[in-house]
C-alpha cells in the first residue's frame, strides 16, 4: 500500500481584474468548493468568489450522513473542504459578495461588494440558501446549542429530550415526524390557526401522545445559560404568554435562496431558486448553477457536492465547445 501524502496548501494567489478567467465559481459551500476542486484538476483558469468558506456548514454542529465519515462536525468538514480546495493555485476572493452580473459579447462580469470586477467566460452559481430566522431574542446566541434549522440533520441529537418545532408547513411537520421516533415530547408552535402542511402529514402526527400543539402562537424569546433551556411563546390573539421547558428548538419556517443578485438575469422558480436542467445548465448559455440555490429538491451536503462536480464538468464541456 502506498502512503498518500497530503499536498501543502497553496498560499495566496493574486487576483487579476484585467484578465478573463475561464470559469468563475460563486459561493464557497459544499457545491462551490467541490466545483473548484473539479475545475482545478481539469487545469481550468478559475477564480472562486465567496462570502465565506463553508456556507451552511458553519451553522451545522454534527454531521452523520456525509459518506466516508461516520460522524464529523460541520467545522471539521469545512476544514477538509478548505484544505482540499487550497492545495491548488486558485485565486480566492473571500469575505465579499457578488452583487451583480453583466454580460457583454459572451463575457460575464461579476461585481463584488468591495467593487472588484471579475471577468469570466463561464460561471457556476453556488450561492446556497440561508435559513429564515425567527428574529427573536436568544435565537442567534443558541445556534448550534439547541437552536437548529435542519431537523433531518440534527433530530438524532435530541434523543429522549423535550423540543419545540416552529412552523406549520410541510418542512415543520416533516421535522415533527422525524422527531417522533427520537424526542420525548414535541411542542408544535404555529403562528397560524391552521396548518399549511399537507393533511396526510398532519394526520401522521395528530394521533401521537408525544405532540402538543400551540396553533396561533408565536415565539417571543429563547432562553438558557450555555444551551437552550426554555422557550417563551405568546398567543397571537390574547397575548397570553407561556414558558415551555425544552432542550431544542427547530426553526422550520423556510429557507431563502441567495439569489437576489441574479434576479432578472437567470430564470428563477417561484421560491427564487435557479432553474437548471440535469447538466446544471441555466437559461443563459455559459452560466451553470449547483447546490441549494437551485430548484433541485433535496438540500443536503452530498447532493450539493455532487451537483458542484456536475456543474464543473458541464462548464468544462462548454469551454471545449468554445475553442
Ligand atoms: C443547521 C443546518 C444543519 C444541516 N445539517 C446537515 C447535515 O447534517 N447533513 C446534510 O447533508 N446537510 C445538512 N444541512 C444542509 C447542507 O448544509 C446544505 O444542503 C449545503 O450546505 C448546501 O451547500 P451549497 O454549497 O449549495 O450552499 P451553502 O452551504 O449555502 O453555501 C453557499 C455559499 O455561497 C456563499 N454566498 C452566498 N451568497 C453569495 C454571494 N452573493 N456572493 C458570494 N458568495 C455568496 C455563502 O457564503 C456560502 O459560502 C444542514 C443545513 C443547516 C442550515
Amino acid at each position: 500500500m502506498t502512503d498518500f501524502i497530503l499536498p501543502e496548501e497553496v498560499k495566496s494567489i493574486s487576483i487579476d481584474e484585467n484578465k478573463i478567467y475561464e470559469l468563475a465559481i460563486i459561493g464557497g459551500g459544499p457545491a462551490g468548493t467541490t466545483a473548484t476542486v473539479y475545475a482545478a484538476r481539469k487545469k481550468l483558469d478559475i477564480i472562486l468568489i465567496s462570502r465565506d468558506i463553508g456556507g451552511q456548514l458553519l451553522l451545522t454542529s454534527d454531521i452523520e450522513n456525509y459518506m466516508g465519515f461516520h460522524y464529523i462536525t460541520g467545522s471539521e468538514l469545512i476544514k477538509k473542504f478548505e484544505k482540499q480546495t487550497k492545495q491548488f493555485p486558485v485565486p480566492i476572493i473571500l469575505n465579499e459578495e457578488v452583487k451583480s452580473i453583466a454580460a457583454d459579447k459572451g463575457i460575464f462580469t461579476f461585481s463584488t461588494s468591495e467593487n472588484k470586477n471579475i471577468k469570466a467566460k463561464t460561471a457556476i452559481i453556488a450561492t446556497g440558501k440561508r435559513p429564515k430566522l425567527l428574529e427573536v431574542q436568544g435565537e442567534k446566541k443558541f445556534i448550534g446549542k439547541g437552536v437548529s434549522y435542519c431537523a433531518t440533520c440534527d433530530a438524532p441529537l435530541f434523543k429522549n429530550m423535550d423540543v419545540a418545532v416552529i412552523g406549520g408547513g410541510n418542512s415543520a411537520i416533516t421535522a415533527v415526524i422525524d422527531l417522533l421516533k427520537i424526542a420525548h415530547k414535541i411542542y408544535v408552535i404555529n403562528i397560524r390557526d391552521y396548518f399549511k402542511a399537507d393533511s396526510i402529514l398532519i394526520e401522521k402526527i395528530k394521533s401521537s401522545d408525544k405532540t402538543e400543539f400551540f396553533s396561533g402562537y408565536g415565539v417571543k424569546e429563547i432562553k438558557g445559560k450555555n444551551h437552550v433551556e426554555e422557550i417563551l411563546i405568546y398567543a397571537r390573539k390574547t397575548k397570553e404568554e407561556k414558558t415551555l421547558n425544552v432542550s431544542g428548538v427547530f426553526v422550520e419556517i423556510g429557507l431563502i435562496p441567495n439569489s437576489e443578485f441574479i434576479k432578472g438575469f437567470l430564470n428563477l422558480n417561484g421560491k427564487g431558486e435557479i432553474i437548471i436542467d440535469c447538466d446544471c445548465k441555466t437559461n443563459i448559455p455559459g452560466i451553470f448553477a449547483a447546490g441549494d440555490v437551485t430548484a433541485v429538491t433535496e438540500k443536503q451536503i452530498i447532493v450539493a457536492a455532487g451537483e458542484g462536480a456536475k456543474a464543473t464538468l458541464s462548464a468544462y464541456k462548454y469551454l471545449l465547445g468554445m475553442k
